[in-house]
């Protein structure tokens, strides 16, 4: 059976060696589409097509490139309702959370398009007589890009984008559950114009053409975003090839977001129940951990679930919905295990964590809320990536700060309070890539650098300008002129 989306290698739209159906969460019955997964012995093809593009790539035009990425950026924004659509069909986003997302995609290829013409070097005079200095960018070659579910379209388009934009060609592979986001965007970018090889798409599994790329010599470089675990392996795959790989990990989060006694109830609410619930709290920014000081805890609590009382959780493409499902049975089953260690550590299910049944079947959860919550509980440590959020009682900013901090991750880290010493302290010395004052953790700016610290990422900032950081290598060059 020839499946209805390809991959696309070297220029061409071919069939995989298998198909994945792609299942909308929100209703298990409805297939969004069959999609090819591709080989191992393909991903190699795409790689030796990404190596022959590169030498031909490389020397075009910042003007070529700018027009072939803002045509991409114009036509993604005109289809992002359409887009946004597919989105929230394959991953159980709401209908306008998957419209944002796709409006964002086309923003990052509006700015990267930018970027292909603000590129610049130095002249930098050298401390030998005669001499001169010129310090220049240079594209890496083939990248490998290896991307998670959750963010089907923005997180392919934020690391497509800028390694188009500074001269590299691409093998792409989308997560296996979000296969039809990843499938529009690069039949996008081939209709804006991309010479054969430059961008190649392969659909399929981490572990076959996932592992091909890690392994493969010609790849120069991995941009990765995903859990701790693959990621540790990715950057193992990339340090022990030969040549080595240049390697970029964006992986998980236990973001934590402080309420302090002064803060607006309101603002910390809406901060509280958006940053850890929306999107069914599967966003690697998303806050899991409330941590209010005793003034203010028991109104917080309060509100927080009279909030959530007030939530449709339905299928994501319904109007009004305000949460939609888990992304498939196997994060049910994390998060559903996750509620139950919580209840066996000794803390308080305050709110929620009931399975749901809707119209459709589908991997509803209802949000859900711990209280009594001790710092060395898991529930306070790992990662669930469901909508799950525990709230500790602390004395004062403090305490807070420092139950904040006490972490293996750094991602993300919030504040609610009117004082401006406390936020200024937090902006400080919260351990955090990303610090938010009076605002969700999660959801930020697509021009400005994203990334975090400690065991949440490893290597350079993704997007805005500092996306060069890893997209480019620096070149010294000397050159005498008597
Ligand atoms: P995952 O680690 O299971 O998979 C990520 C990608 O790696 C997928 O494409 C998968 O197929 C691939 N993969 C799996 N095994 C592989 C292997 N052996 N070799 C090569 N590739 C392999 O993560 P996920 O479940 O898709 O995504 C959820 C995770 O992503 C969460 O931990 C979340 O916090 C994280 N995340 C982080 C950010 C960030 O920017 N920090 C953003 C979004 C998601």
């Amino acid at each position: 059976m020839s499946a209805e989306f390809k991959n696309h290698i070297g220029g061409q739209w071919v069939d995989g060696a298998s198909i994945n159906d792609n299942i909308n969460p929100s209703n298990t019955k409805d297939v969004v589409g069959h999609y090819a997964r591709a080989s191992r012995a393909q991903a190699e093809e795409a790689i030796a097509a990404a190596k022959a593009a590169f030498p031909a790539w490389s020397r075009t035009t910042p003007q070529e490139r700018y027009e072939i990425l803002k045509k991409a950026s114009d036509e993604i924004l005109a289809r992002k309702d359409e887009l946004g659509r597919l989105l929230a069909r394959e991953e159980g986003k709401t209908l306008p959370e998957g419209i944002g997302e796709a409006g964002r995609a086309g923003q990052i290829f509006a700015f990267f398009a930018g970027e292909c013409l603000r590129l610049t070097g130095e002249a930098v005079p050298s401390v030998r007589p005669g001499v001169g200095v010129e310090i220049t960018r240079d594209p890496l070659g083939v990248i490998g890009m290896i991307t998670p579910w959750n963010f089907p379209i923005a997180i392919p388009a934020w690391k497509i984008a800028p390694a188009l934009a500074y001269g590299n060609t691409v093998v792409f592979k989308p997560a296996d559950l979000v296969p039809g986001s990843a499938w529009a965007l690069v039949d996008i970018l081939v209709r804006a114009g991309l010479p054969a090889g430059v961008l190649n798409l392969v659909m399929g599994r981490g572990s076959e053409v996932g592992q091909a790329l890690l392994e493969h010599k010609d790849v120069t470089a991995i941009t990765f975003t995903g859990s701790v675990s693959t990621g540790r392996k990715v950057a193992a795959a990339c340090v022990n090839a030969m040549p080595m790989k240049k390697v970029q990990l964006e992986m998980g989060g236990k973001n934590p977001l402080i309420v302090l006694d002064d803060a607006d109830l309101k603002t910390a609410v809406e901060a509280a129940v958006n940053g850890a619930f929306f999107s069914t709290g599967q966003r690697c920014t998303a806050s899991s951990r409330f941590i209010v000081t005793a003034g203010i805890h028991d109104a917080f609590v309060d509100a927080v679930t009279e909030r959530l009382k007030g939530l449709v959780i339905d299928d994501a493409l319904k109007a009004g919905t305000h949460i939609g499902p888990v992304v498939d049975q196997s994060q049910l089953d994390q998060d559903l295990k996750y509620l139950q260690i919580g209840r066996d550590e000794g803390a308080t299910l305050h709110w929620g964590g009931e399975v749901l049944k809707r119209e459709n079947p589908g991997f509803y959860l209802q949000p859900a809320l711990f209280t009594h919550v001790g710092q060395t509980m898991r529930v306070a440590r790992e990662e669930i990536f469901g909508p799950v959020a525990t709230v500790q009682r602390v004395a004062n900013y403090e305490e807070a700060l420092a139950l904040s901090n006490d972490t293996e991750f750094g991602l993300s880290a919030g504040i609610c309070t009117s004082s401006l010493k406390y936020a200024t302290h937090f902006k400080r010395n919260a351990e955090a890539g990303m610090v938010m004052v009076n605002l969700p953790t999660a959801g930020v700016d697509y021009h400005v650098p994203f990334g975090g610290r400690k065991g949440s990422s490893y290597g350079p900032r993704e997007q805005g300008a500092y996306a060069k950081e890893f997209f480019t290598t620096v070149k010294t060059s000397y050159s005498f002129a008597g």
